[in-house]
């Protein structure tokens, strides 16, 4: 029997890409978030159903298995952080599949080495770019 010849992984120039983002805990997600959000999250699933609140219909999971779980809690309004009035206000988040929390912030942060999103330049009625002022 032929016997492959050794592999050796392939190692990667220069290592992962440094991330910029501080780490959840320094971002202000310590356990006072983890025990409020799992608390909005039971909220959300009592009152509006188990369901993800962008519409996809996709189910929420919160039982066992752990692993499982895909509920996440998103802020809508994007915060500065846990002293931020907005990282707490009930009314800046919603409950929504980790899939479609992982879409809003990719397309937020500018993840997956995509650009951050800049603003079009605005067009007049002429179809034509505006000048900026
Ligand atoms: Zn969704």
């Amino acid at each position: 029997m032929p016997s492959a010849p050794p592999r050796y992984k392939q190692k990667r120039v220069g290592g992962k890409p440094p991330d910029k983002r501080l780490t959840a805990r320094a971002r202000g997600y310590g356990s006072k978030w983890e025990a409020y959000r799992l608390s909005i999250i039971r909220k959300h699933i009592g009152t509006s159903g188990p369901y993800c609140a962008c519409g996809c219909e996709t189910v929420l999971l919160m039982g066992q298995p752990r692993h499982k779980h895909n509920a996440e809690v998103d802020h809508i309004i994007p915060h500065k952080g846990p002293s931020d009035p907005l990282f707490w206000d009930k009314a800046n988040l919603q409950v929504l599949a980790k899939q479609c929390h992982s879409r809003k912030t990719a397309e937020q942060d500018g993840a997956f080495g995509r650009a951050k999103q800049t603003p079009r330049a605005k067009t007049g009625p002429d179809g034509w770019p505006v000048e900026a002022e």
